[in-house]
């Protein structure tokens, strides 16, 4: 079943996990800017950063047959750091210019300071300034839920940033009704060890529906999986769930989201295809 994969942090992936993915059927990712692992010591150490993902990565998906787009802004954790902060934003929006560039993101808050609230809402307000779409990430563990909660009620403070173009990943099952009701896109992100499995992601859909929900392998650096995404699909089946739901999460729904944006294409024919391949 083909699929997209709207949060992969594929610059720290190899290129043989490209591969693996193309033959599960990822036919696009969308990459958002985040935290290296070491935090960078200028504003042009974020610069090259985006020209990675800007540049290299989408010919690297190509070789693959994977159409490959990207998220730029300032990462949560970094955001922490103000005087880095400020220089940085001065430099997206010219950035965001860039004919793969889908967004701001990844966004958001990490472990909910003064700073990081401060430049959340600053690229919050860009994003309303610009019409741009988001992606934000939301804490993990013990601050997600005070995390989510302070991430959207920034958002309500910009009511031209419409709530359908804006993505609130990291969702968990004690966070994604206040997504969902807010009018926002909830992503779920599968981890092999901690956080949501492709069994709770199930079991979220389950109770909730497909509408506006997202799943997303979020593969890094860390402990992660390129290939969450089948191993949902194969969860799913297992359940015995209708190809055509299936088809509605991994596919129809990323693609709804991420063709708000008007860079975001797939090549001729790929959508009727997955339509008729989910029959
Ligand atoms: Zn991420």
């Amino acid at each position: 079943m083909r699929y997209i994969d709207h949060h992969a942090h594929m610059a720290s992936r190899t290129t043989d996990d490209y591969a693996n993915m193309a033959l599960t059927g990822c036919v696009a990712v969308t990459e958002p800017a985040f935290w290296a692992g070491w935090d960078r010591s200028t504003p042009e150490g974020f610069e090259d950063y985006f020209r990675q993902l800007m540049e290299f990565e989408p010919k690297r998906a190509a070789a693959a047959g994977i159409q490959h787009y990207t998220w730029l802004g300032m990462n949560p954790k970094e955001s922490d750091n103000r005087e880095i902060s400020i220089e940085v934003l001065k430099r997206i929006p010219k950035l965001l210019e860039g004919p793969t560039v889908i967004g701001i993101g990844e966004i958001g808050l990490n472990r909910v300071t003064k700073n990081e609230i401060t430049t959340y809402t600053e690229q919050v307000e860009l994003a309303a300034t610009l019409g741009q779409m988001v992606l934000i990430h939301t804490p993990h563990l013990e601050d997600k839920l005070k995390g989510t909660r302070i991430t959207i009620d920034v958002l309500r403070d910009f009511p031209s940033l419409p709530p359908g173009r804006v993505l609130v990943d990291h969702a968990e099952e004690h966070t994604i009704e206040a997504i969902l009701e807010g009018g926002y896109w909830a992503g779920l992100t599968l981890y092999p060890q901690t956080k949501v499995s492709a069994a709770r992601a199930v079991d979220i859909i389950e109770k909730y529906g497909p509408e506006r929900i997202l799943v997303a392998g979020a593969c890094d650096w860390g402990p992660s999986d390129p290939l969450a995404v089948p191993r949902f699909i194969a969860e799913m089946r297992r359940r015995r769930h209708d190809e055509a739901l299936i088809h509605r999460v991994v596919f129809e729904n990323p693609f709804r989201f991420l063709s708000q944006s008007p860079k975001f294409r797939l090549p001729a024919g790929v959508a009727e295809a997955a339509a008729a391949q989910a029959g």
